[in-house]
């Protein structure tokens, strides 16, 4: 993509309203637009990271053996009626009638509709276990949106939903959407731990919260400092492994770590002082367990190996895709903007022109982003005819892991600049050398 060519709106001073540096960033960078409160459109860059991030959650989700499907954002009040929350939910959600005054609602999650739509098809123990997810933008009317895209009113969730004939096979789904997201959030670049978390409006037993420690975190949460430490990467999991995948998940769960409304403070004092976290953080991923809390009220039943009629046992598992975008800026910038993880930044390299007009540096440049783009390697070419400070500073901001900077001086002595944004490292280099270092 040429810089010239590209709608990213970039703004000099920091918006007023922004009250955390991820909500200035992404506006000083042109990533949203807020249309009302909570409610954003995403422009070329911000929709870019979104998608790159959405295509990890769906790649780990499938992964795991989960399969996409896509519910409609408009849901029947009566499906709601049957579980009992259509009163319960409040005024976080948002109510609408259509033109032959039915009631209908902008869905906050999909539990009810998701198990109508399995009982309409599954009849049969044969057919389990499923888990269905889809990525879909939910509305919930929260009382005080804010943080940008972090608590936003209308925002972008990956909700999975696992269905079993007994507590061990529900169990097995509930660990292969743990270590998922363990997965997930490591390849963003990320440390997320899992947490001990209150159900909420959701219900059920047993539930974990995926946190992100940052300071404008809006949950207090505490856990054993050897969590933060903690190596997600590891080796490859099979997810048909039971025994392993239990594994992975007691591991995780060893050591302290509660939300606030978990918190047990006799337990917490236990850890040697120096070993407690007490710390704020922000909700990337919730995964509950909650058996027959939706299967029995809408009546979702198979036949079991005995002829016997079965309720369903359920789980449910999101992930916060929209509010990630900001999260992940929480975690990773500095004074200068925003620091994208290789994974998730919208473009892989800044190819910067120092003096456009100058025939040497037109040439070495656009050579050097024709080759990149042959590579795979998403350059964003500033060929803008700007100040040289403006443009590097314009480059900082938007965060790409890589620039390679072109400018008449280095030329002379046939050098590029290649700038890692992450260390500042800088590194004179042939132009040929720059791409190799670039594309290897
Ligand atoms: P919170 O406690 O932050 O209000 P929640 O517990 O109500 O979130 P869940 O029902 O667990 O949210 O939704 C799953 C995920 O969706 C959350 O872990 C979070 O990452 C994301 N999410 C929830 N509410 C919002 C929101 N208003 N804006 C952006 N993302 C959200
Ligand atoms: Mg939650």
């Amino acid at each position: 993509m040429r810089r010239s060519q590209l709608f990213l709106p970039t703004l000099k001073e920091t918006p007023a309203e922004a009250q955390i540096v991820s909500h200035r960033l992404m506006m000083r960078a042109g990533m949203v637009r807020q249309t009302s409160a909570g409610i954003y459109a995403w422009l070329p860059m911000g929709f870019r990271v979104l998608k790159k991030i959405e295509q990890i959650v769906r790649e780990e989700q499938d992964r795991s053996g989960a399969q996409e499907v896509l519910m409609p954002t408009i849901q029947p009040a009566d499906l709601w009626r049957q579980s009992g929350r259509y009163d319960d939910y409040g005024k976080e959600m948002l109510r609408i009638k259509d033109r032959h005054d039915r009631d209908m609602l902008f869905g906050p999650t999909n539990e009810e509709m998701i198990t109508e739509i399995f009982k309409a098809y599954v009849k049969s123990y044969r057919d389990l276990p499923k888990n269905l997810y889809h990525i879909q933008w939910k509305f919930r009317d929260e009382v005080r949106p804010r943080f940008g895209v972090m608590r936003g009113r209308e925002f972008l969730m990956k909700d999975a939903y696992s269905f079993d004939l007994d507590y061990p096979s529900s169990r097995h789904a509930y660990n292969k959407m743990f270590v998922a997201y363990l997965k997930t959030f490591a390849r963003m670049g990320l440390k997320a731990i899992p947490m001990q978390a209150d159900t909420g409006p959701i219900g059920g037993d047993l539930s974990h919260e995926f946190i992100i420690l940052a300071d404008t975190g809006e949950s207090q949460v505490f856990c054993h400092k050897d969590y933060v430490d903690f190596d997600v990467s590891g080796q490859p999991i099979d997810f048909d492994d039971v025994a392993g995948v239990q594994k992975v998940v007691e591991r995780w769960t060893s050591l302290y770590a509660a939300t606030d409304e978990k918190h047990d403070t006799a337990a917490f004092e236990k850890i040697p002082a120096e070993k407690r976290v007490t710390a704020r953080g922000i909700e990337v991923g919730h995964i509950f367990h909650f058996g027959t809390k939706y299967s029995e009220p809408l009546g979702a039943k198979v036949t079991g190996p005995n002829g016997d009629i079965v309720t369903v046992l359920m789980g449910s598992y999101g992930i916060g895709v929209s509010r990630l975008v900001g999260g992940l800026i929480e975690a990773s910038h500095d004074e200068a903007g925003i620091i994208w993880p290789e994974a998730v930044s919208p473009w892989g390299v800044g190819v910067v022109n120092l003096k456009v007009g100058d025939g040497e540096c037109d040439k070495v440049s656009g050579d050097l982003y024709a080759k990149l783009g042959n590579a795979g390697r998403e350059p964003l070419y500033d060929d803008r005819d700007e100040r040289a400070g403006s443009k590097l500073a314009d480059m900082d901001l938007i965060g790409l892991p890589w620039q390679v900077i072109v400018g008449p001086r280095g030329l002379k002595s046939g050098v590029v600049e290649v700038k890692n944004r992450r260390t500042g490292e800088k590194q004179e280099l042939s132009p040929e050398a720059a791409l190799n270092r670039l594309t290897a």
